[in-house]
């Protein structure tokens, strides 16, 4: 009975596709490891998991969420909101930094819970509304796909975005994926306001076989990532925060300041430039190893 064979093909490809999904994130159970939320600055407010950035910014008139971690990190997102006294209902706009899983992914479960609009870069809204992986990714191929959002608007490079008195910035980063995405708003206490920079992402990261120097997915992601390094050179900068909350050392900064330490450690005017020098240095590298694996062939 050949529809048997089949079936038991099926069974074993369906098996095989879970255990790839689940072999390529050993390191998503520490990423999604419970974490309090609390207030980075003002109206700024960390509501991730432990591993993974997931940013509040609140106003009287409705909250702006950017990045939703894992699609496993969506309900630990909306309790953390929660606890700081905030509803998820209240959030009217889901943004992004980049497509991938572990930032994107619980976008759709966050918007079903809050009804937000979510808006996104060209390239990343494609990868939002279709869900997978984008094409030109350079990691096609070895992340995992993401579920599909509902009604992604597209944003545009420098366009700034109201909701109550935030007023949001979206910069076209890209890189790290050709649709990456950097935030920039002001946060204020008392009288005291500050330039919030949320970085995308900017490591040069590829499935196997895909060069930066040489993709004709991407064919413009060295000169893309030089857009993104000038951009962390030149924007104002006090307090930096990253998708990978430890990039821009927020554990360490978070510790010195319940410690006491004067002035507030997280603010750091070099900050965004050690970043793009840290950022650099990685390109660099990863460039001669490309050329250097091109000339053993
Ligand atoms: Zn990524």
């Amino acid at each position: 009975m050949t529809w048997r064979i089949w079936v038991i093909l099926f069974a074993l490809w369906i098996s095989a596709l879970g255990q790839t999904t689940m072999r390529s994130c050993p390191q998503c159970a520490e990423w999604n490891r419970p974490q309090p939320p609390f207030q980075i600055f003002g109206n700024t407010y960390y509501v991730g998991p432990h591993g993974l950035s997931s940013v509040l910014i609140t106003s009287s008139s409705g909250h702006v969420l950017i990045d939703g971690a894992l699609p496993e990190s969506a309900s630990l997102i909306a309790a953390n909101m929660r606890s700081l006294g905030f509803r998820i209902v209240d959030v009217k706009l889901i943004v992004n930094s980049h497509a991938h899983i572990d930032h994107a992914g619980g976008i759709a479960e966050l918007q079903r819970l809050s009804g937000a609009r979510v808006l996104a870069s060209a390239w990343s809204a494609k990868v939002l509304a279709h869900g997978g992986v984008g094409r030109g990714d350079p990691q096609y191929g070895s992340v995992s796909p993401i579920a599909p959002v509902k009604n992604v608007h597209v944003l545009q490079d420098g366009q700034s975005l109201r909701l109550g008195d935030i007023l949001i910035t979206p910069h076209l980063t890209p890189g790290h994926t050709p649709g990456g995405t950097s935030w920039t708003w002001k946060s204020c206490a008392g009288n005291i306001c500050r330039d919030m920079v949320y970085a995308d992402s900017l490591t040069p990261v590829a499935s196997k076989g895909f060069q930066f120097t040489s993709s004709r997915a991407y064919p413009h992601a060295l000169a893309d990532f030089e857009t993104s390094f000038a951009f962390l050179e030149n924007v104002p900068c006090d307090i930096l925060l990253t998708p990978h909350p430890e990039l821009s050392g927020l554990w360490e900064h978070i510790a010195a300041r319940e410690r006491g330490v004067t002035p507030d450690p997280m603010v750091d005017t070099n900050a965004c430039r050690r970043l793009a020098e840290h950022a650099r240095e990685q390109l660099r590298q990863r460039i001669a190893e490309e050329q250097s694996a091109g000339r053993a062939h």
